[in-house]
């Protein structure tokens, strides 16, 4: 297998016997950017040189015995480009953020710092996070390595293809309302979001604060778990942050599913999930009760509304935070404009992009003081009975099963002149962050048009545990060892 293609734990492990050295790997990842990036747009920025030159400081810490060979020393990440990077650029994809550059890392970075990883390089999104394709980005749309005409997902759409492509090893990413999970299906590979507040969320450029969490996209379970090690933890720079220890995540990588209850979520396989996707899902149940796991069906009726209740709260909260970007303190600034109202105006309308004003107006007009009860508040208290309804099925199952995303990856222009369809592609997804839970997606085959399918799995609040088992054990029965064509 080519170095670029490799995990990080084999990585690790060729390191450490001096098989490879961290320029070897960086220079690997980059001659692989080289031949694919043209076709691809994963990125929004990349730095060879640093990248390199990098590597080459960390090998020589490495044979000074000054440093010791952990998770992700040397292995090249590649950041989503809403996470806040000290004297790099944090774009957000958006025009309005094109020349920020943070004077601070967000907490995640520092924390990888700590391990000595390599800075593949900032990652292609949807505009502030917004989206389910990754075409909402003001620096062009990403595409998916598995078939080039199709979309990646989003909104870490760079994220998920420069893992798949094998432009970076791994990479982090944000999922507000499925944003990690449902790139990593379409893009077939593993991605987690973790429960609310388990990661530090400082530096993470706010979309909607109450759901958005960061996570890794990796080729493994296990990698995935590793990287929860480095970015999980009680963070005094976000009050949101949860102050509980933080286990070992590797020690519940599992071979099988021995006295585990799963529950298959009925709404989530019913009509408007793509026959093939339900297929695939169906085929590891199987896997699941072969593996020692009892599976039944369970009802969770408030799914229903899920989706009507975040396209309230979302953007809500978002037409809140993004209120700080008025061309005043930072980012983008009309210079024509004669008057301050005038400049924020102008300074507003040219620097974000259709989606994110949709979001903007939907969210404004939401928290309104005449509509503010009937719609934020009825939907916080709907998000309530969703929260209640998935508290009573982990009263009886370990952890839920549904499909990720409804359908493969859909062609690029299929759905972005209809806000409404592409909403409709984080139907599975979003109820998870409405309850603050943890969910992973891993790959569960591919279709008849050689197009991933992913398998999410969900568990109870801080029960990562649940979900590693179950999605390592699974990962072994399924056994997905395919890489896309590009
Ligand atoms: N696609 C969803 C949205 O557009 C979710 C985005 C996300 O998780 N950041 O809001």
């Amino acid at each position: 297998m080519e170095i670029h293609y490799l995990t990080a734990h084999e990585l690790k492990d060729r390191l450490k016997k001096r098989e490879l050295s961290c320029a070897e790997i960086a220079g690997s990842i980059y001659s692989r950017i080289d031949e694919v990036e043209n076709k691809l747009n994963s990125y929004i920025r990349l730095d060879k040189e640093h990248a390199l030159s990098g590597a080459g400081e960390i090998d020589k810490l490495i044979s000074s015995n000054a440093i010791e060979i952990s998770d992700f020393t040397g292995i090249p990440v590649a950041i989503k480009d809403n996470m806040c990077t000290k004297n790099i650029t944090t774009t957000c994809a958006s025009r309005i953020l094109e020349n920020y550059v943070p004077i601070y890392n967000a907490t995640v970075i520092d924390r990888l710092e700590s391990r000595n990883y390599i800075l593949a390089g900032k990652a292609n999104m949807d505009e502030f996070a917004m989206g389910s394709s990754n075409e909402n980005s003001y620096f062009g749309p990403t595409k998916n390595p598995w078939n080039t005409g199709r979309v990646p997902g989003g909104s870490s759409g760079g994220p998920a293809a420069s893992v798949a492509s094998g432009e970076a090893i791994c990479s982090l990413g944000s999922d507000t309302g499925g944003s990690i999970r449902q790139p990593a299906s379409l893009c077939g590979i593993v991605g987690f979001k973790p429960t609310y507040g388990r990661v530090s969320r400082y530096g993470l450029v706010a979309f909607a604060s109450s759901l958005d969490q960061i996570g890794p996209l990796t080729r493994d379970v296990d990698d995935c778990a590793a990287m929860l090690n480095v970015i999980c933890g009680c963070d005094g720079n976000d009050s949101t942050s949860i102050d509980t220890a933080v286990p070992d995540f590797k020690s519940f990588l599992a071979e099988d599913m021995k006295g585990m209850k799963i529950g298959i979520v009925k709404e989530l396989m019913a009509e408007g999930i793509d026959r093939e996707v339900r297929e695939a899902v169906q085929m590891t149940i199987k896997m699941a009760e072969e593996a020692g796991g009892k599976v039944e069906e369970v009802s969770i009726p408030s799914l229903e509304y899920a989706l009507d209740v975040y396209y309230i709260i979302a953007p809500s909260e978002a037409s809140s935070n993004l209120s700080r970007f008025d061309g005043v303190r930072y980012g983008h600034r009309n210079m024509q404009a004669r008057t301050l109202r005038e400049m924020y105006q102008r300074t507003r309308a040219e620097g974000f992009g259709e989606e994110v004003k949709r979001r903007i107006m939907i969210g404004t007009y939401c928290l309104s003081a005449g509509y503010y009860d009937a719609y934020y508040e009825k939907a916080q208290r709907v998000r309530t009975l969703i929260i209640n309804d998935f508290k009573k099925a982990f009263g009886k199952f370990d952890v839920l099963i549904s499909p990720t995303s409804p359908t493969t990856a859909f062609k690029i222009g299929e759905k972005i002149e209809d806000p409404l369809t592409m909403y409709m592609s984080d139907i599975c997804t979003i109820p998870v962050n409405l309850a603050g839970l943890p969910a992973i997606s891993i790959p569960a085959g591919l279709s008849a048009d050689k197009l991933p399918i992913g398998l999410q799995i969900i568990g109870d609040i801080l029960r990562e545990d649940n979900v590693l088992k179950a999605a390592s054990s699974l990962e072994k029965a399924i056994g997905f060892k395919d890489k896309p064509g590009i």
